[in-house]
């Protein structure tokens, strides 16, 4: 199946063409005829499926057909948790709409607002904008919604864990009821179905994956393990693969630095990227990632969350996370675009319960294997570390909306238990 059939414009596909695409990818093909048609649509899709494309496709067709004012009010708003998604969906947009008159913004936290403000001015058509960022803004009347007509929700999971739900709703009561609205979510949990009753109407449904499962071309391995024992365990797996380039999950923010330095003075390159990282430390650490100086990245879910790292090898679960649907999104980070990946998960005696709900939502058992020299401790306990986070938790932390904090950055409203990340 080529991109020509999907009846998208002759501008768009010279710009696919010079991304080098040659079919679109499943979630593509089923995501991209609904939204021409001006339904709205709810999809199922992870990071590595081409879902940006997926919406900003046929998004752009149908803004450059629709008549265009001179004062180029906000037409369509992409909503996206991270400020790392948002940059990377802007530099998608940009891409795709190379070769019509669009013009389009990134909005998010933790940088100064007068530039994004300045080119809010000039007029956009299309706004890519994480939450808090886009709210300060709109209480400024740097911004109005006022004439949006395509809302696309990204990562709307990752919205709602990251205690977001309050400002999605405020966001919805800054546009006009009548608009097409698509949401992208890599998992389906009551809460999220709840959100897509009360904002998408009869919605066109369509999956990449089934919901909840991994993708068949990771290889999944788990080695037990003392926990004393992790890091030499990976350090060892690093060297004797000879793994070019790594991305490892930790739980902690502390975690990952700590990991970060260990290797370092193993003599691995590592960088570590998690939400106390400046934008700009994080910004070069995945530079360094992408270009191969730096090895290993060491990272929290949050900080990892959209990161477009295109056709990773090698994915470390160096503890696992205690909310299943993590695991699925960390893994998803291998095994991109046909490319098979492997995710190896390190897992000592006080995470046999997470390791138990994982295999229960991925619906399989994970192969295990022990390493001579890196045995599991056989005396230690099987109870869950206290780690003070969890669902219930984040649910619970839902970020306070201050007008006094309103030019905060959005990493600074997190929950709380995201300042542990
Ligand atoms: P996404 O799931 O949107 O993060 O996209 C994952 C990666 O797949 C990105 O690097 C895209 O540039 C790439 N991609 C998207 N669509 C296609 C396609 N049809 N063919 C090949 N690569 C694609």
């Amino acid at each position: 199946m080529s991109f020509n059939t999907l009846g998208l414009s002759e501008a768009i596909l010279k710009a696919i063409s010079k991304k080098g695409y040659n079919e679109p990818s499943p979630i593509q093909l089923k995501a991209i005829p609904p939204i021409l048609q001006g339904k709205d649509v709810l999809a199922s899709a992870q990071t590595g499926t081409g879902k940006t494309a997926g919406f900003t496709l046929p998004m752009l067709h149908i803004l450059s057909e629709r008549e265009k004012s001179k004062f180029r009010p906000i037409r369509a708003l992409v909503l996206t948790p991270t400020r790392e998604l948002a940059a990377q969906v802007y530099a998608n947009v940009k891409e795709y709409s190379e070769f019509l008159n669009l013009r389009s913004a990134v909005i998010f936290g933790g940088v100064n607002q007068k530039p994004q403000a300045a080119t809010i001015r000039q007029g956009i058509d299309i706004l890519v904008a994480t939450p808090g960022r886009l709210i300060d803004l709109e209480n400024q009347g740097i911004l109005s919604l006022k004439r949006v007509e395509i809302l696309v929700l990204d990562e709307a999971d990752r919205m709602l864990d990251m205690g977001f739900l309050r400002d999605i709703e405020r966001i919805m009561g800054m546009m006009p009821a009548k608009r097409q609205n698509l949401m992208f979510s890599a998992t389906f949990s009551k809460d999220i179905r709840k959100l897509a009753n009360g904002i998408l109407h009869h919605p066109v449904q369509v999956e990449a994956t089934p919901e909840n499962s991994t993708v068949d071309a990771i290889n999944q391995k788990v080695y037990r393990v003392a926990s004393g024992k992790k890091s030499d365990l990976i350090i060892k797996l690093i060297s004797d693969g000879n793994w070019k380039q790594v991305l490892v999950f930790t739980r902690t923010k502390h975690g990952a630095n700590k990991l970060c330095k260990k290797m370092i003075s193993a003599g691995i390159s590592a960088a570590a990227i998690h939400g106390n990282k400046s934008q700009g430390a994080r910004t070069k650490a995945l530079a360094g990632f992408k270009n191969g100086s730096v090895r290993v990245l060491v990272a929290t879910d949050i900080a990892a969350r959209g990161l477009d790292i295109p056709l990773l090898p090698h994915v470390v679960n160096y503890e696992l996370p205690n909310i299943s649907e993590d695991y699925v999104h960390r893994i998803g980070r291998t095994g991109r675009a046909g490319a098979s990946g492997e995710a190896i998960s390190l897992v000592s005696a006080d995470e046999t319960t997470y390791l138990r709900d994982i295999e229960k939502l991925v619906g399989m058992k994970i192969p295990k294997e022990i390493l001579e020299g890196f045995e599991p401790d056989p005396n230690a306990s099987t109870e869950p570390k206290k780690q003070g986070g969890g669902r219930s938790q984040r649910s619970n932390n839902k970020p306070k909306r201050n007008p006094q904090n309103s030019k905060k950055s959005d990493q600074s409203r997190r929950p709380k238990r995201n300042n542990r990340r």
